[in-house]
């Protein structure tokens, strides 16, 4: 269906002017169809001021590409949105929807599964099926405002998937949702996690974007760090770090670590202070998260003493550190969880499709 045609809504405002002025159409149309894009029109057929001819031009030539709704589960306890999405070809993708105070958050995917291997992870034990375009990370976006007739105002680049190892496309789709003809959510409400491919998280600097860049730790010392995440094996906790003084000290943004508090691998006091002793002095912030149990491993949440002791830890270090809201939890909220819990059984929530 999508073969050799263009992949029209991953297209910025630049590029589809060009295509749309090297057709014959004067230049006001690229705005036009722009803004119907960005509407999440799913059909050239929809976009009612644009002339049939060439509509049907655009059928011919290009595709809209679209997140469509296979899954969706509804917590019980918070409201909190999860879906499985499906794309052109059958891929599947997760994203999740939270409720904060603030407004809507939307957790994307950027991948179909992900090369890392990481050992507590879902995804990462699924394996890797291909990278999203930015239309298609942009899409689940588009079907979450439509199917909830909210506005998403914040985005996470935490579901399935390492945003940095698809980087051209992530790039692209941060400049499409930012864009003040897209849906323009500022840069500003907006957290790329990655789990540390070092020689990316420069080139990313250099841009000096004004997103949050969270990077997921999860260890202290290269011994933990490589035997849960393979990835430390190529760039060590050191090399890491480095970068990311590089990032904040380049884009004045503060670095957001996400620590996974495993029981009895990497939330004893001595990581803490490992740990704070290696952070100290960076713009940094600590984000815990006790780990969420994913069948395959043995893996469990850190006890709540060792989590208070782990914060007094870094906070006498002068390290801001919080333990994050766990949202969800009925509706096997983590990324990987869903596509790979055959049927559903294991969540509670209410399934609606
Ligand atoms: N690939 C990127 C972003 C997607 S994963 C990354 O790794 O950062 C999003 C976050 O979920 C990461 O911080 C990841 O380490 C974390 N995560 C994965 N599996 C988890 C689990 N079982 N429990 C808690 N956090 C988990
Ligand atoms: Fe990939 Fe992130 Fe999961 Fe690691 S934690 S396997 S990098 S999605």
């Amino acid at each position: 269906m999508t073969e050799n045609k263009t992949d029209i809504k991953s297209m910025n405002e630049i590029e589809l002017k060009t295509m749309l002025m090297e057709m014959g159409q004067p230049g006001f149309r690229s705005g036009q169809v722009y803004k119907w894009l960005h509407q999440g029109v799913k059909s050239f057929d929809e976009m009612t001021n644009i002339p049939a001819a060439l509509r049907q031009k655009l059928v011919e030539n290009c595709y809209i590409s679209h997140a469509a709704i296979e899954k969706k589960l509804i917590s019980a306890y918070d409201g909190t949105v999860k879906y499985l999405f499906s794309f052109a070809d059958g891929e599947t993708v997760e994203s999740v929807v939270m409720k904060y105070h603030h407004g809507y958050t939307s957790c994307v995917s950027t991948q179909v599964g992900c090369k890392m291997g990481c050992d507590f992870c879902a995804t990462g034990k699924s394996g890797f099926r291909r990278n999203l375009t930015a239309s298609e990370i942009l899409s689940q976006i588009q079907t979450e405002q439509q199917d909830n007739g909210i506005r998403i105002s914040n985005i996470v680049l935490m579901g399935m998937g390492e945003p940095l190892d698809n980087y051209e496309n992530v790039i692209r789709f941060l400049e499409l949702v930012s864009s003040e003809h897209g849906l323009n959510i500022g840069m500003r409400h907006i957290s790329l996690s990655t789990c540390g491919i070092v020689p990316r998280i420069y080139d990313l600097a250099e841009k000096k974007l004004q997103l949050t860049l969270s990077v997921s730790l999860h260890a202290p010392n290269d011994e933990i760090r490589s035997r849960t995440m393979p990835v430390n094996r190529k760039y060590p906790i050191g090399e890491l770090l480095k970068a990311c003084r590089y990032y904040a000290e380049k884009t004045g943004r503060r670095i957001s670590f996400e620590y996974a508090m495993i029981d009895g691998v990497n939330d004893s006091d001595e990581c803490a202070r490992e740990l704070a002793g290696r952070i100290r002095g960076m713009l940094a912030h600590v984000n815990l998260i006790p780990v969420n149990s994913v069948s395959g491993s043995d893996y469990r949440k850190s006890r709540g003493d060792r989590l208070k002791s782990f914060i007094q830890i870094l906070e006498r270090s002068g390290i801001t550190a919080t333990v994050r809201r766990t949202l969800g939890s009925d509706i096997n909220a983590s990324c990987g969880q869903l596509r790979s819990a055959a049927g559903n059984k294991k969540a509670k929530g209410e399934m609606v499709q």
